[in-house]
């Protein structure tokens, strides 16, 4: 997703762009069209903020998305297990449409790949994994990228948006502050008996949180379809995914706690190892990182994503600016740029994300007290709480 966009704003700037993609393409725009009155949802979804959907909108892609299925939520609850606070974020605190919109990885990545399709700077190479890179030594100052089928391009400047496992990153010598969680985060798509209201809701337990996330068949009135991300301890996730799926799904309602009644799997279940890391630099001569394969961060807050687009709206920024001035977009000097404007944003996510992980996977009874007294202050407080929710919509620092 953040490669497909940066991709599609530097071409839109008019430069050469070359996208390798292990993956093949997703199915094509006419074809998906025939499926979405079904529920088959992707199992993969992210909570997009309001600045990421701006920035779709200004690369020309986010209406195309929105006639596709995306599920605008207006509300979010979010509530302690441990105790009774709880606090109840909604738009029209902050007098917007909504807080955000949950969309589907695979719908968003098929309306990123039309609109490259489109351009002729852009070509497109899926299926090919990079496995060597070759800085030059000679005066070309180009990079060698080589793919495990024989492919090999040459190209000025390297931008690795291969996401948490990157290979970019590893073969370029970045170094990295890493954290396993030894926790997965189990996601499928479910019914509920009662709708979903459009709320975005997450119980926090001591174990992990519980997200439960609206989605939206488009013409039907429905709101009965959501996804859910539940995040616990590696044995806690092996014995709910071994579960049958009624038994897990009763499970399920019982860590809910039944708020939108009885539910039922649509989709298999998925389970994604959890862990948090942030590259040291983001930045080399010829090579720059973005997204997932910069920083990955825990779930919880539904941001990876988000951050991601925004480095990816930086970095084309830094590189049309320097293109303007004559600068070379490959040079340390100019990628700095980029370095230093979002790393502070992309740490102080990550540190506020650790910061909840920990007080709420604590049993400690000071720290239960004192979280459910926090969110009970905060949810009195609506200048507070308009300045949480500017925060999780992208609309603020
Ligand atoms: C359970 C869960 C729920 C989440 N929910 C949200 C949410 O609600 N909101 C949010 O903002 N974020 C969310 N996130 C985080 C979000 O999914 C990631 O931040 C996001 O996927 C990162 O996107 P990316 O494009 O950087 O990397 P990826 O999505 O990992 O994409 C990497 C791409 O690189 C390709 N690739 C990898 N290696 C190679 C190679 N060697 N050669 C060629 N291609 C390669 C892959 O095929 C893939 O296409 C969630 C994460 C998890 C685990």
């Amino acid at each position: 997703m953040v490669g497909l966009c940066l991709a599609l704003a530097l071409a839109e700037q008019g430069f050469e762009v070359v996208v390798l993609d292990a993956q093949p393409p997703p199915a094509g725009l006419a074809q998906l069209q025939t499926t979405l009155a079904e529920p088959a949802f992707d199992s993969r979804v992210s909570a997009l903020t309001p600045a990421s959907q701006a920035w779709l909108q200004q690369l020309g892609v986010w209406e195309a998305l929105a006639a596709l299925r995306v599920c605008p939520y207006s509300d979010m609850q979010v509530w302690d297990a441990d105790g009774t606070g709880a606090i109840h974020f909604t738009a029209e605190q902050v007098h917007a449409p909504c807080l955000g919109h949950i969309v589907e990885n695979r719908l968003l990545c098929a309306v990123l790949y039309q609109a490259l399709r489109q351009l002729p700077q852009v070509s497109l190479h899926n299926g090919h994994t990079l496995k060597q890179i070759e800085q030059s030594i000679d005066d070309s100052n180009s990079t060698r990228v080589l793919c495990d089928n024989g492919a090999s391009f040459r190209c000025r400047l390297l931008i690795g948006a291969d996401g948490g496992n990157s290979v970019v990153r590893t073969l370029c010598g970045f170094t990295t502050r890493e954290w396993s969680y030894q926790q997965q985060a189990i996601v499928c798509t479910i019914t509920t008996a009662s709708p979903h209201q459009f709320t975005a809701w997450q119980r926090f337990t001591t174990a992990g949180p519980l997200a439960v996330l609206p989605l939206l068949l488009p013409g039907a009135p429905s709101q009965h379809c959501c996804s859910i991300v539940w995040s616990c301890d590696n044995d806690q996730a092996a014995a709910l995914m071994a579960l049958p799926a009624a038994d897990f799904a009763a499970e399920l309602q019982r860590a809910f706690e039944s708020r939108l009644g009885p539910m039922a799997l649509l989709t298999a279940r998925v389970a994604v190892p959890l862990q948090q890391q942030h590259a040291t630099t983001y930045t080399k001569p010829g090579v720059a990182l973005v997204g997932d394969a910069a920083h990955t961060l825990h779930p919880l807050a539904g941001q990876g994503v988000n951050l991601g687009l925004a480095d990816a709206r930086c970095l084309a920024e830094v590189l049309a600016q320097a293109r303007q001035r004559g600068e070379d977009i490959a040079a340390l000097q100019t990628l700095s740029r980029y370095q230093r404007a979002r790393t502070g944003p992309n740490l102080a996510m990550m540190l506020s994300m650790e910061a909840f992980k920990r007080a709420f996977g604590s049993d400690s009874l000071m720290l239960r007290w004192l979280r459910n007294a926090g969110l009970k202050v905060a949810n009195r407080n609506l200048a507070l709480k308009r300045t949480l929710i500017q925060q999780a919509m992208g609309l603020s620092p």
